[in-house]
């Protein structure tokens, strides 16, 4: 038989009891944002994704591959761009739910068009939100939510062709919105949360003054209650992004993102837009939210 030091019993003991206090908040794990990282990841890795290039295709075939398992919905359809038609690629992916409503999680996956000549790769635009929501469904995969059903949303044609405008501009989520405006979806939907440019290791995420009052106070109070209400809201900001064509239609709708991205926000839109600007600690922080703030939409 090995005895053990006294001493080292002695805090060995202590550590058990540590562990044993502690172990209500070991158990409310925190959301997998490494896992999110990785998938942002390899998806950047894929290089530029603008419509019509090669690296979208890449982009369309990664989503499929992630999925595969999944309820998952392709909405193709043609936009007319400002460089002429175009073919684009939504992805709707559904975990159905008990009561009876949707609560939808969005992004956008493709790269900005115009930078298709410089190595533009998204990764805080475009691709960590890919990753967070992927991350989010393996944790919603396998059973039947008890809740609203969860879609999550991957829309094609946020960026503009040429220059930013109404029309040229959220190409995918006019799309969409219109079609399930006529389909009688919209109707169903309680709330349309949108996660944009939320990788960002310096995190701060402005409220943004179209979306939602009620749905802005939930996210705050989620972000609060997780000891993160730091990174929320802390300035006010416009911003045009996807949820527009959702708010215009009525639907409960948030902007979760960070427009401030590196020194006076120089890499939005750059070269500069790597994975090395990105954590997965922010993507922790936002997924948690995220996790959390479905649960009060449920509670609601
Ligand atoms: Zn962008």
């Amino acid at each position: 038989m090995i005895r053990r030091p006294k001493g080292r019993m002695k805090s060995t003991f202590v550590l058990s009891l540590l562990a044993l206090f502690f172990q209500p908040a070991f158990a409310q794990a925190r959301f997998n944002g490494a896992k999110a990282y990785e998938y942002a990841k390899s998806f950047a890795a894929i290089g530029p994704r603008w419509p019509t290039g090669p690296g979208h295709v890449k982009a369309e075939a990664f989503i499929r591959s992630h999925f595969k398992q999944d309820q998952l919905e392709e909405d193709t359809f043609t936009a007319n761009t400002t460089i002429g038609p175009v073919a684009l690629h939504n992805f709707i992916v559904r975990f159905p739910g008990k009561k009876d409503g949707i609560i939808v999680l969005s992004t956008h996956y493709e790269t900005n068009y115009p930078l298709r000549d410089i190595n533009f790769v998204g990764a805080n635009d475009g691709a960590a939100t890919t990753g967070l929501l992927m991350a989010i469904a393996d944790q919603l995969r396998g059973k039947k939510l008890d809740g609203y059903s969860v879609w999550l949303v991957f829309f094609d044609g946020e960026e503009a062709f040429e220059h930013w405008s109404a029309s040229d501009s959220t190409y995918g989520s006019r799309h969409l919105a219109a079609k399930w405006g006529g389909d009688g979806t919209l109707g169903k939907i309680k709330a349309f949360i949108l996660a944009d440019m939320i990788g960002d290791k310096d995190l701060d995420i402005q409220r943004e003054t179209n979306s939602t009052g009620w749905l802005v106070d939930l996210v705050r109070q989620a972000a609060k209650k997780l000891g993160d209400e730091r990174y929320f809201f802390q300035t006010d900001e416009p911003v045009e992004d996807d949820h527009l064509p959702f708010v215009k239609r009525g639907v409960p709708s948030i902007d979760i993102i960070d427009l401030d991205y590196g020194p006076n926000n120089s890499y939005h839109h750059t070269a500069q837009d790597t994975m090395d600007k990105v954590s997965a600690r922010s993507l922790s922080i936002v997924g948690d939210v995220f996790l959390e703030t479905i649960r009060l939409i449920n509670q609601r």
